[in-house]
């Protein structure tokens, strides 16, 4: 999958992901707010393009939407500041971190790697990149996601406990970036399960509206 912006286009290189970055969706997953962020990664096979249908795990019961805010990253380096970070960014979207909560459940109730729950094939589904402007308010991105037309979620960047600049600082100085990386910067409250049958659309008023259908495995 090569991502595009405007006429430019990127291989993608890393999925950063960004666990716990929302105080209510901390509260009911009934874990404590981190002093750094919580940082695991998915494969870029695991993408998935607007519109493609989505297979049913095979491996896992309880398949949750959570609909968080994407960040394309478009130069290479390390970021040591909020201004220096924000020229990293190249574009922005809304995706969903698809994950097998009864597996993501047993791994962390016994200290485990959770990459089966999180990082499986087609678990990161992403919309169409819009292009970041320095004045685009990061700090007032609204999204929503939606299973069959009724919303689920509903989200504001302003509640996010690191903002996207401080990810990106704090992700920076583990891995030096690469233009191509995407981070995934955590879902807001009211994630939830979807079935064979649903569809699934996620929708930002700055970003567009993208939407899924679950399918048999
Ligand atoms: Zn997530």
């Amino acid at each position: 999958m090569k991502l595009t912006l405007n006429k430019k286009s990127f291989t993608p290189q890393r999925i950063f992901c960004i666990g716990q970055n929302y105080a209510e969706h901390i509260k009911e997953m009934k874990s404590d707010i981190p002093k750094t962020p919580t940082i695991f990664m998915k494969p870029v096979s695991s993408l998935v393009s607007p519109g493609e249908e989505i297979r049913f795990p095979k491996h896992g019961q309880v398949f949750h939407h959570e609909v968080e805010i994407v960040v394309l990253i478009g130069k290479d380096g390390r970021a040591k500041t909020a201004e220096d970070a924000k020229s990293f960014i190249a574009g922005i979207t809304i995706g969903l971190d698809l994950t097998l909560r009864d597996l993501q459940k047993n791994l962390k109730d016994k200290g485990l790697p959770w990459e089966i729950s999180k990082s499986f094939d087609q678990s990161a589904p992403i919309g169409k990149f819009v292009s970041y402007l320095p004045l685009f308010p990061f700090d007032d991105i609204q999204f929503t996601c939606m299973v069959n037309g009724q919303v689920h979620q509903r989200g504001n960047t302003k509640d996010m406990v690191f903002p996207i600049e401080r990810l990106i600082i704090e992700i920076s100085r583990i891995w030096k970036l690469l233009p191509g990386d995407l981070i995934f910067t955590g879902t807001p409250s009211g994630v939830g399960p979807l079935q064979v049958g649903e569809s699934v659309k996620i929708a930002s008023p700055q970003i567009g509206t993208f939407e899924w259908q679950i399918v048999k495995p």
